[in-house]
């Protein structure tokens, strides 16, 4: 390496690192330059630089980082073309192939001065948070890794859906009408949900894995129904959240984040209290057949699954109208069962008249361990 190839001290470190076995290069470049007397150049010639603004860049990250909880990250940088380029051709030129690139000793350089003024500690495999840096315009950009929530909850109102429609606006990435939440209001439990649990951490949006699923009429009592949540963007990974709140309408119970995902789709019990109106008067020996349901259905008009009742209950509330109240597998299909036809045996067969499903709610939504029985919604 010349001197007359106006190097600064990291350009001219990087190239010998390898051979020196060092391991900051501006450290090794400034010794080297001092050793052979050389003077800095007013530019770099590979560089340009950049590294005398590392620090201004640095500032950028601590301010826009200021707002977000992490331990651990990472930093990526975009670099201009026209300085990758000079920085190649300079080591082909000494042979230096298989030396760090420039890139990497930038965000090296960025990651040890970021740890230095944040305590945080710099992590490639799962980083709580992600810095992106464009070098050509200054640009940092944060993103933070999702957060994971376990909960429960019940539902008082008649008039709430489970689901939430995608925004139309952006058909759910987020936009500024639906302040980049991606769903279209609060007026369903889902939404509710979101609102209180995306408020919580800071988050952007929220998805769901719910176990199983309720009409818009029908209500969720006891320990009410577990759900998971993935929260991205968080700007906290750990929230003060009450053991209850009241989210209008629905419930929040027991919301707390979690280390890891869940798994597989769970399995789950659920109680099932369903108000039947049949077409005729019903005798107390029929509905006697009623309370005998126990073990398998088998559901012919969903690839032949089978839902076990575990137990069943009956109240009569006037000759042609009854309370069944079932606790059954998750998936077990509810209104079906009641009305048949494709559903074996269902109550409409077992009393030989026509029943209607009136309404369902639902208790008590339990996870099962793994390995034993019941599915997905129900
Ligand atoms: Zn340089
Ligand atoms: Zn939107």
């Amino acid at each position: 390496m010349r001197a007359g190839e106006d190097l600064c001290d990291h350009c001219m470190g990087r190239a010998f690192m390898v051979r020196a076995g060092a391991s900051d290069a501006g450290i090794l470049g400034r010794r080297l330059r001092r050793e052979g007397g050389y003077a800095e150049p007013a530019r770099c010639a590979v560089c340009r630089g950049l590294f005398a603004r590392l620090g201004e860049h640095c500032d950028e990250m601590v301010r826009l980082a200021g707002a977000t909880e992490f331990a651990t990250f990472l930093v990526g940088a975009t670099l201009r073309p026209s300085v990758l380029d000079a920085d190649d051709s300079m080591r082909s030129r000494h042979g230096l192939r298989g030396t760090p690139g420039i890139k990497s000793d930038v965000t090296r350089t960025l990651s040890r001065m970021f740890a230095r003024r944040t305590r945080a500690r710099a992590e490639a495999s799962s980083p709580d948070m992600t810095l992106k840096v464009d070098l050509r315009d200054g640009a940092v950009s944060i993103e933070t890794r999702p957060v994971h929530v376990a909960a429960r909850y019940t539902k008082e109102s008649r008039g709430l859906p489970q689901r939430q429609g995608r925004c139309e606006s952006c058909g759910g990435r987020g936009c500024v009408a639906c302040g980049r939440r991606g769903i279209s209001g609060t007026c369903s439990v889902e939404g509710r949900l979101a609102e209180f649990l995306c408020g919580a951490f800071g988050a952007r949006q929220a998805r769901f894995t719910w176990c199983g699923t309720e009409e818009r009429g029908g209500t969720v009592s006891g320990r009410g129904r577990p759900f998971f949540a993935r929260l991205s963007c968080p700007s906290r990974r750990e929230a003060r959240l009450p053991r209850r709140a009241d989210l209008g309408g629905v419930t929040v119970i027991g919301a707390r984040a979690m280390r890891s995902p869940p798994g597989a789709a769970p399995r789950f019990v659920l109680t099932a209290s369903l108000s039947v109106r049949a077409e005729e008067d019903i005798g107390d020996e029929a509905l006697g057949r009623l309370r005998a349901l126990r073990g398998g259905v088998t559901d012919y008009g969903s690839r032949m699954q089978r839902r076990a009742i575990h137990s069943a209950s009956v109240r009569r509330s006037s000759p042609r109208e009854f309370a069944l109240t079932l606790r059954v597998d998750g998936g077990f299909p509810i209104r079906r069962f009641v009305e048949g036809p494709d559903v074996s045996p269902n109550v409409s067969d077992t009393l030989e008249v026509r029943c209607s499903c009136e309404r369902a709610d639902f208790a008590d939504v339990d996870i099962r361990p793994a390995g034993r029985g019941g599915a997905r919604s129900g």
